[in-house]
């Protein structure tokens, strides 16, 4: 399976910056071997899937709502983003979860509202530290998949340690492989699982490597155009 490397560049980046990047980006992304992804602020979301309109890299979005239009002051549905320009939308990530309260259940929502925009879901799971101390990873991300994933999922799946988003802090490689065996066998053979946390270009060659990682979603390093691409270089083809 073709790898992915997305990035999420969350809050971040004023129209001069993005554009900037983008243009970066677009000029790096035709050697790649691998499927490349970025998800800019709504803000610049069009200016930058303008940019990168016929290059190897796609736009995606970091979040929608769970309804294709209505009275919700400062949200946006997934046909918005879909008539922005993205392809792809962020869901449930842990930022989302713990500072807007998302639960599963409306993870689920949000992702069937997304496949009806024809937009592409990669849905973010992750334990906690506290979690993973207590020997409740795995089940932790078992129920967070559960609860997300419509039936027929097709999108991807993005495993996200929380304790290891911003931090420079990744699990070990065996414990990144171990996960992802794990969820690869919730899901099924035909999704594409990436792995994110402090995803540089100095562990990207060993991340990338493991068995199931099928890519990365990538937050600070997709931030400069040299870091993000090195990561995407660094897959094996
Ligand atoms: C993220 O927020 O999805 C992420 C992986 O961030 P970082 O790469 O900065 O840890």
């Amino acid at each position: 399976m073709r790898r992915m490397i997305a990035g999420n560049w969350k809050m971040n980046m004023l129209s001069e910056g993005a554009l900037q990047l983008a243009g970066a980006l677009r000029r790096g992304a035709d050697r790649l071997g691998c499927e490349l992804l970025v998800c800019p602020p709504a803000t610049v979301l069009s200016a930058v899937a303008h940019v990168l309109l016929g290059s190897a890299c796609q736009t995606g979005a970091q979040d929608c709502h769970a309804e294709a239009a209505g009275a919700h002051t400062g949200d946006l549905a997934a046909p918005m983003l879909r008539d922005a320009g993205a392809t792809h939308v962020i869901l449930g990530h842990s930022e989302r979860r713990a500072q807007h309260g998302e639960t599963d259940a409306m993870v689920h929502a949000k992702v069937e509202a997304a496949v009806r925009a024809g937009l592409v879901p990669i849905v973010c799971v992750g334990e906690t530290l506290a979690e993973r101390e207590g020997g409740r990873a795995e089940s932790v991300v078992a129920g967070q998949l559960a609860g997300s994933l419509p039936h027929g999922f097709a999108g991807l799946v993005a495993y996200e340690p929380v304790w290891a988003i911003g931090t420079g802090r990744t699990p070990t490689q065996a414990d990144i492989a171990a996960m992802h065996a794990a969820i690869r066998h919730r899901v099924g053979a035909a999704i594409r699982i990436l792995y994110g946390g402090s995803v540089k270009p100095e562990n990207a060659a060993a991340i990338l490597a493991l068995p199931e990682v099928g890519g990365a979603l990538v937050g600070g390093a997709s931030l400069d155009a040299a870091s993000f691409l090195a990561i995407a270089a660094a897959c094996p083809v």
